[in-house]
């Protein structure tokens, strides 16, 4: 499978970037160019908010149960074209196609939310004093930008994507310069479906596109997804421009393995949520909290790990640069004295020597104080620190900057609820490995995992994309009369 020139999309139309500085799309399954895009400009930034301000203006006088009509087909378009899309995600961003298959039927039910909008959607009306009525209602932004990473390259897109159009503004996607393929179907399929032009818009680039996008006054709201460093630069900088920003950023999450878990569900769980698209998750266990003698559920959850297999069970990380970034991060455990029972390093698949694969790892008595415990290593990794109480447990996770979710494994209620009442982070599990919150609850964490206020799915992306007008009546309370007389 070849792909062709990745573009812009301005305006229903692929328009190659302005920009003279190529950029190179690697699959990082085997190391080779996928495609390219020419990056973009600010003059191509203008040229996107020029034609979305009209089309919005449009949209924004179409009822919402009539602008959901399209994402009703839209949805249709992704179940049809499920299969090509496993493919594209897959050889651009080196997950399974299971788990690129995953991405997709979570684009569909993302897409149906958006189409129960209008059940959300009822405003407030009250009698504040006697004849005297306050009502609000809900109006679009204008035009709202989305910048997304690279490890969902459809899922992520499609947490602003469907909510933000639907709601009635026009929307520009900054894809990851490593995997924007997959956005130009999402472009391709929205068309399709019938949304009209200027509504969806992509810009290719990198940190300047994004620079451009947090200084364009034509861009009322930007939200961000990424790392923390670059969440903390995209919340101030679109800030700073005045824009209604939420940016979400990396994670360090946290697992408490109790004695009295069940055993198969809880190493089960485990390794699926450290190991699923190659640790490459914001949700994925990264550090686990045994508490007390959990020996039997290690030795299983070892084996169970023992079992998955790069290139069939476990996809490729994202790049040369991430390989050697998670490796690195084993070796500095192993020299601190950590036991490594599981070593993922130096791993390749046969036939695809030149792919960027880690293979799962297991890293045994780690402590608290060691990066591997507290830093976002991001690949298959998994670091297992020892403690006596679930209040030591706690200690942990609490004095970690991050705060995207924490789980617990046990088969006690009570223990279940201490935990996720003292946990400090926004998605809280119970024997969950990897805790989403799924719609209508909205997704996101706390601390240094987002910055800005609200959640980026679910009911509270009604809160972000729109904006409230309330309205105070007050009518002659003689008029009736006058006009009977
Ligand atoms: P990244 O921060 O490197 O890149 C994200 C986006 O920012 C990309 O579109 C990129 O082009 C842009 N960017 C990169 N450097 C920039 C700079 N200096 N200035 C302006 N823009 C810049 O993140 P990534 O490597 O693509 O994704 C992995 C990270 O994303 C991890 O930290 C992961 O935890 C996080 N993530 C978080 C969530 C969440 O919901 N909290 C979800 C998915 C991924």
């Amino acid at each position: 499978m070849s792909f062709n020139e990745v573009k812009n999309f301005i305006n229903g139309e692929f328009k190659t970037g302005s920009s003279t500085k190529i950029h190179s799309i690697i699959s990082p399954l085997d190391g080779k160019e996928l495609s390219t895009f020419c990056e973009s400009t600010m003059e191509d930034l203008n040229e996107i908010i020029a034609t979305a301000q009209k089309a919005q203006k449009a949209w924004q006088k179409v009822t919402l149960k009539e602008r959901v009509q399209v994402f009703y087909k839209y949805k249709q378009l992704l179940e049809k074209n499920s299969e090509e899309l496993t493919e594209i995600i897959h050889r651009e961003n080196g997950k399974i196609h299971s788990e690129a298959k995953a991405e997709i039927d979570k684009a569909i039910e993302l897409t149906e939310f958006a189409c129960s909008l209008p059940q959300f959607m009822n405003g407030e009306n009250m009698e504040v004093s006697k004849g005297v009525f306050c009502s609000s209602t809900k109006v679009p932004l204008g035009i709202v930008a989305s910048i997304v990473p690279f490890n969902f390259p459809t899922m992520v897109p499609h947490w602003t994507i469907v909510n933000a159009i639907a709601l009635g503004n026009a929307f520009i996607l900054k894809p990851s310069e490593a995997v924007p393929i997959s956005s130009q179907y999402t472009a391709k399929l929205l068309k399709e479906a019938g949304l009209p032009d200027g509504l969806f818009n992509i810009i290719n680039g990198t940190q300047t596109t994004v620079e451009n996008i947090c200084d364009h006054p034509g861009i009322q709201a930007v939200t961000f997804v990424g790392s923390t460093k670059v969440a903390k630069i995209v919340y101030q900088r679109a800030s700073n421009n005045l824009k209604q920003v939420l940016a979400l950023g990396g994670a360090k999450n946290h697992i408490l393995l109790l004695p009295d878990a069940h055993p198969e569900m809880a190493s089960s769980n485990i390794v699926a949520s450290m190991s699923g698209c190659a640790g490459q998750r914001c949700m994925a266990a990264a550090t686990l909290i045994a508490v007390g003698n959990c020996d039997a559920i290690l030795d299983r959850l070892i084996a169970d790990a023992q079992k998955i297999q790069c290139g069939t069970t476990l996809g490729s990380v994202i790049s040369k640069a991430a390989k050697e970034r998670i490796e690195a991060y084993i070796t500095e455990a192993e020299q601190q004295g950590a036991k490594i029972i599981l070593d993922g390093r130096n791993t390749t698949v046969p036939g695809k020597e030149n792919g960027f694969y880690v293979g799962t790892t297991l890293i045994d008595y780690a402590t608290a104080d060691m990066k591997i415990a507290r830093e976002e290593v991001f690949g298959p990794v998994l670091a297992i620190v020892r403690v006596n109480t679930i209040d030591e447990a706690l200690e942990i996770e609490n004095a970690n900057p991050y705060g995207n979710s924490c789980s617990v494994f046990t088969q006690s209620g009570g223990l279940a609820s201490y935990v996720t009442e003292h946990a400090s982070a926004g998605m809280c599990g119970i024997n969950i490995g990897v805790p989403v919150p799924r719609e209508p609850f909205g997704f996101g964490g706390w601390n240094q995992s987002r910055f800005g206020s609200g959640d980026i799915t679910g009911k509270s992306a009604i809160g972000f994309f729109t904006k409230e007008k309330k309205t105070t009546t007050k009518w002659n309370p003689e008029a009736g009369t006058n006009w009977m007389s």
